[in-house]
């Protein structure tokens, strides 16, 4: 199997640097190029070109999958631009409003779209988890606490979204979320659900971006000649939707 040629959106943010990192390292994938905007795009490393986001267009016939982790308004346009050339495409970014989401997600009539608010497959089992913790307990009173590094942009998480979605969808009642802001953790996710004389506690801690940027290069081989749809960590993993 010839390497994917991947373009990764957002090459020079936290993410992207890693993602392009790990891809140059492994064999499966070629990193055609990567797209950035702004003064970060100065400093972006390694040999692929850096390509604005109107450059892309006309790389796009030599692309086989695009990885974005760049802005919840530039997820939409990527993914228009890889509907256009059916070209599979790996959302990371976090923060879209509803309307977003719903233009994001057309785009999976079209092309493959996998989008996931975390790539992480501890994370994606403890979604599963909250969920039947919630079926089970469905009195108990729910709280997420989510912390995150100083840079972080949107608050709460996309993760601590999918975690309050999980609860209610056991049947609990939606959580309170408090988020924290500090210096450059990763990711911290707990669910609390607190009963009479006593608590349950789920938590996860990501160690590295690298969990991540794996699980994201993770999910474009896993797209490669899948049909349109919208897929997510669930189905890469074989976990109930
Ligand atoms: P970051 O701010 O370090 O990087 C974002 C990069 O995107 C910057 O270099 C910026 O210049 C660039 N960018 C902005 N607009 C762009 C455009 N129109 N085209 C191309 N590049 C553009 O942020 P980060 O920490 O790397 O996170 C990126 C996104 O990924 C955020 O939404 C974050 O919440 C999300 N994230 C998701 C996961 C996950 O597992 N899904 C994990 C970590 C972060």
């Amino acid at each position: 199997m010839p390497p994917m040629r991947i373009v990764v959106c957002g090459a020079a943010g936290r993410m992207g640097r890693r993602i392009c990192e790990l891809a140059r390292a492994d064999r499966r994938f070629a990193v055609a190029a990567g797209v950035d905007s702004g003064d970060a795009a100065r400093a972006a490393p390694g040999a692929a070109p850096l390509l604005t986001e109107s450059q892309l267009d006309k790389a796009m016939p030599d692309v086989d999958a695009l990885v974005d982790f760049s802005s919840a308004a530039a997820s939409v346009r990527y993914a228009a631009l890889a509907a256009r050339t059916r070209t599979p495409i790996v959302v990371g970014t976090t923060g879209r409003d509803p309307a977003q989401e719903k233009a994001l997600r057309a785009f999976g009539r079209e092309t493959p779209l996998f989008v996931a608010a975390n790539f992480s497959p501890g994370m994606t089992l403890l979604l599963h988890l909250s969920r039947l913790a919630a079926k089970a307990l469905p009195l108990w009173d729910p709280a997420i606490l989510e912390v995150h590094h100083a840079g972080k942009k949107d608050a709460p998480s996309g993760t601590a979204l999918r975690l309050a979605e999980s609860v209610e969808a056991g049947g609990g009642r939606a959580p309170s979320i408090a988020s924290q802001r500090a210096g450059d953790i990763v990711g911290e996710h707990a669910l609390l659900l607190a009963g009479p004389d006593e608590r349950l506690e789920l938590a996860h801690r990501a160690h590295s971006r690298d969990v991540f940027a794996r699980g994201a290069l993770e999910a474009a081989l896993w797209l490669r000649g899948r049909p349109a749809g919208v897929y997510g960590m669930s189905e890469l993993l074989g976990l109930p939707g």
